[in-house]
């Protein structure tokens, strides 16, 4: 992956305080980062970048994120396509441990992918902290993908 990261961010309701104050407290990193987010947490975060920027003159005002459907309206599935597809570098996705959501099998459908195409995976504040004090954070980092050669390519004989 480049130096310059797609980098998704996603938090249920109870979880988007922690997120915000996340990116808030990193903004400076964060901010040069392309953001990925599902509807809602994209909208906080855009404006989160332009207070930050009309009270203290800083850049990234017009931040822009990439903004999908919310999640329980499809944005989970959609984010899940982009990993599938190598469009996303790490995943920041601060789901809520206390709630079912009512999109739950989006939510694992999710955190599914990222394990299968072997994303760097943030699910808490201090893994989220562990990842981008992370010497690959701002640097061109290799992963190691697989290409899944042979389950696509099996014997449909066999199947
Ligand atoms: P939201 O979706 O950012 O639109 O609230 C997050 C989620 O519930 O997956």
């Amino acid at each position: 992956m480049d130096k310059i990261k797609n980098i998704a961010v996603v938090a249920h309701d109870n979880c988007k305080g922690e997120l915000l104050d996340f990116i808030d407290c990193n903004r400076g990193v964060m901010g040069e980062h392309n953001l990925i987010a599902t509807g809602t947490t994209g909208r906080m975060v855009e404006i989160l970048f332009r207070e930050r920027t009309s009270q203290n003159g800083e850049k990234n005002a017009q931040k822009k994120v990439t903004r999908l459907k919310s999640g329980p309206l499809g944005g989970d599935q959609q984010m899940g396509a982009l990993i599938a597809d190598g469009k996303v570098d790490i995943l920041i996705f601060f789901w809520d441990p206390m709630e079912p959501q009512p999109h739950d099998v989006d939510v694992k459908a999710l955190l599914r992918l990222a394990v299968l195409y072997n994303i760097p995976t943030a699910s808490n504040r201090s893994s989220a902290e562990f990842l981008i004090s992370s010497a690959f954070f701002d640097h061109e980092f290799s992963i190691k993908k697989s290409e899944f050669f042979e389950y696509a390519n099996r014997d449909v004989q066999e199947v």
